[in-house]
C-alpha cells in the first residue's frame, strides 16, 4: 500500500500490522465525492488524525468527468494536478498536499478488501485494518465490459473503456496512435457521445455503434437526437443505429481487428471505446445492507440501514425529496458533490432532508447542454429554436405544469433560469408559450 505522509508517499507493506488504527470517520473510496467529502469535513472543523480516505486509486480526488472532454481534446490536454476536487463545481483545488496540511491520511492506491460493521473495521489490501465510527461509502461505478457479458473476443487490445485516470491515459495514447485512421465507439450514452467528439476532434475517425433509435434515448427526445445526430455528421462521424456488436476479431498478437455487428457486418478498426453503461461498486457491503435499484437504499438523511455508515453518490439509492420521495439512484456527478456535502452537514448533527434537484449536462465539440428536472412518460416535450444559435427545451405534464428544462448553448443567466424553472414547476399557458418563435422568446 502506498500512504501519503508528510512530503513523501510511504510504502508499507504492513502484512503483520498490529493493532486497528481508529478514525472518527472513513471515506471508502476516493472519487468525487470524497473530495467534496473531505472540503466539508474541514469547513465543519476537523481535527488532524479523524479522517481516512481509502481509494484503490493512485492519485488524490480529482474531477472524473474532466477524463472524458479536456483529458482527451484540450490543447494543451487537461492533467493532474489541473483537475483535483473541487475545482469542477468553482472551488478551491485540492492538492494531495492539502490533505496532508489538514491531518487527512489518504490511503492512496489501497482497496478495501472486506468491511465488517459488526466490528466497524475495514481491511486494506495493504495488509492493514482500520476502524472507524462513521463510514461514507462512496466507492461510485465501474464500467460495464463485453467481457464480464461473455462477447467473445472481448479481452483483446485495443478495446477501451473510461472509468477512471489510469483508463483515460491508455485512451489518450491509444488515440495519438489512431490519428488519421479508423476508431468504433459502441454506446449511444453519455461516454459514447463525449468520446466520439474527442475522437474526431483528434482527426480519428470513428463510427458510433448502438441499440437505440437515436443518442442518449432516455433523456433526448427524436427531435432533440437529431440536431445532434446531425452536427456529429457534420463532423464526420458516422453513425450506426439500431446495432449492438456480437463479437470482436483479433490478429495473433493479441490486438483486435474488427468488430462483428448484430447483421453480421464487420467494421475494421484497431481501436474499439466501450460505453454501454457503469455497474455500482457495492459488493463489500451488500451482504449488510439494505439495497435498492442496485445501490444502498439511503434515507433523506442519507444514512443506509445502519446507521453509522452513509452512502453517497453512484452509490446511493435516495428519496427525491421534490418528487413525493421517489426513489432513484443517479449517477452524476452533481449529486455526488452535494450527497457528500449534505452527509457531512448531517454527521455534524444536521437533519435537513436531502433535497435534489435532478441535473444532467454534456460538453461536445463546442456544443454544450443542461437539462434540469423531469421527464416523465406522461410529459410532452415543446421545442424552441436550433442548436445553433440556441435550442430550449421544457417538458409539460397533462396539468400544465412545467417538470423539465433543457438547454443548448445558453448564457450562464439562461441556464440558471432553467434550473429555477425546473426546481418551481410552474403552470404555464401552453398555447401561449406553443404560439413563441424562438429560443429567446419562450425563455421569457
Ligand atoms: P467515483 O468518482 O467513481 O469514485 C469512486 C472511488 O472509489 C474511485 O476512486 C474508486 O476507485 C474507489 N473505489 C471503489 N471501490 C473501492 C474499494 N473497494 N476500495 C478502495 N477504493 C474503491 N457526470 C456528470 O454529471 N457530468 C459529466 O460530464 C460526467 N462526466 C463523466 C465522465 C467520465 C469519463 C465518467 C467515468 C463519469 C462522468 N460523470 C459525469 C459521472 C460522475 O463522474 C460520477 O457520477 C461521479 O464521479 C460519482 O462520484 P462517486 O464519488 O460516487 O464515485
Ligand atoms: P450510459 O448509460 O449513458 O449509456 C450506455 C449506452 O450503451 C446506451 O446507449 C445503451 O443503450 C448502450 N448499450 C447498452 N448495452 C449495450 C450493448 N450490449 N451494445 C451496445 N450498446 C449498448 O452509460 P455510459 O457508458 O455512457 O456512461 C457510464 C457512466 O459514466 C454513467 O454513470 C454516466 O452517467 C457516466 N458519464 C456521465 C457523463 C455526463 O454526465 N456528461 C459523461 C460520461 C460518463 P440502452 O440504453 O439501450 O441500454
Amino acid at each position: 500500500g502506498v500512504y501519503f505522509s508528510g512530503k513523501r508517499f510511504i510504502f508499507n507493506q504492513g502484512k503483520n500490522s498490529m493493532a486497528a488504527k481508529n478514525y472518527r470517520y472513513v471515506i471508502l473510496g476516493g472519487g468525487v465525492s470524497a473530495g467534496y467529502a473531505a472540503r466539508a469535513f474541514v469547513e465543519k472543523g476537523l481535527g488532524k488524525g479523524e479522517l481516512a480516505i481509502v481509494s484503490d486509486e493512485g492519485v488524490a480526488p480529482y474531477e472524473r468527468p474532466a477524463l472524458s472532454k479536456g483529458f482527451l481534446i484540450g490543447n494543451p490536454p487537461a492533467r493532474l494536478p489541473g483537475f483535483h476536487t473541487c475545482v469542477g463545481s468553482g472551488g478551491e483545488r485540492l492538492p494531495p498536499e492539502w490533505y496532508q496540511e489538514h491531518g487527512i491520511d489518504l490511503l492512496l492506491s489501497n482497496a478495501v478488501t472486506s468491511v465488517d460493521p459488526s466490528t466497524k473495521t475495514l481491511k486494506l489490501s495493504s495488509g492493514d485494518t482500520i476502524s472507524y465510527d462513521k463510514l461514507v461509502v462512496a466507492t461510485g461505478c465501474s464500467a460495464m465490459k463485453f467481457s464480464d457479458l461473455g462477447f467473445p473476443g472481448a479481452d483483446y487490445q485495443g478495446i477501451h473503456y473510461l472509468r477512471n485516470i489510469h483508463d483515460a491515459e491508455k485512451l489518450y495514447d491509444a488515440i495519438q496512435a489512431q490519428k488519421g485512421k479508423e476508431a468504433v465507439v459502441i454506446g449511444g450514452g453519455y461516454i459514447g457521445m463525449e468520446v466520439a467528439a474527442a475522437l474526431a476532434q483528434n482527426q480519428v475517425s470513428c463510427t458510433m455503434v448502438f441499440p437505440e433509435a437515436h443518442m442518449m434515448e432516455r433523456l433526448f427526445t427524436p427531435e432533440i437526437a437529431k440536431f445532434y445526430e446531425d452536427f456529429y455528421q457534420k463532423k464526420g462521424v458516422k453513425i450506426l443505429k439500431g446495432l449492438s456488436c456480437k463479437s470482436f476479431v483479433g490478429n495473433d498478437k493479441g490486438h483486435v481487428t474488427g468488430v462483428v455487428l448484430t447483421d453480421g457486418s464487420e467494421l475494421k478498426t484497431e481501436l474499439v471505446v466501450v460505453g454501454i453503461g457503469a455497474k455500482p461498486n457495492t459488493k463489500l457491503l451488500e451482504p449488510f445492507l439494505k439495497m435498492e435499484q442496485r445501490g444502498f437504499l439511503v434515507n433523506a438523511q442519507l444514512q443506509t440501514s445502519d446507521s453509522n455508515i452513509f452512502a453517497v453518490g453512484d452509490v446511493a439509492t435516495f428519496p427525491l425529496k421534490m418528487y413525493e420521495n421517489r426513489l432513484e439512484r443517479v449517477e452524476h456527478v452533481g449529486n455526488a458533490r452535494q450527497m457528500a456535502t449534505h452527509a457531512v452537514d448531517v454527521i455534524f448533527g444536521s437533519q435537513e432532508a436531502y433535497d435534489y434537484l435532478p441535473f444532467f449536462y454534456s460538453r461536445v465539440f463546442d456544443k454544450s447542454w443542461k437539462f434540469y428536472g423531469d421527464n416523465p412518460k406522461d410529459a410532452t416535450c415543446l421545442l424552441f429554436g436550433e442548436m445553433n444559435p440556441k435550442l430550449f427545451a421544457v417538458w409539460i405534464k397533462p396539468n400544465h405544469q412545467v417538470v423539465g428544462t433543457f438547454t443548448e448553448s445558453a448564457t450562464p443567466e439562461e441556464e440558471k433560469k432553467i434550473e429555477r424553472i425546473a426546481r418551481e414547476r410552474p403552470v404555464v399557458d401552453v398555447e401561449k408559450l406553443k404560439a413563441c418563435r424562438s429560443a429567446d422568446e419562450a425563455l421569457n
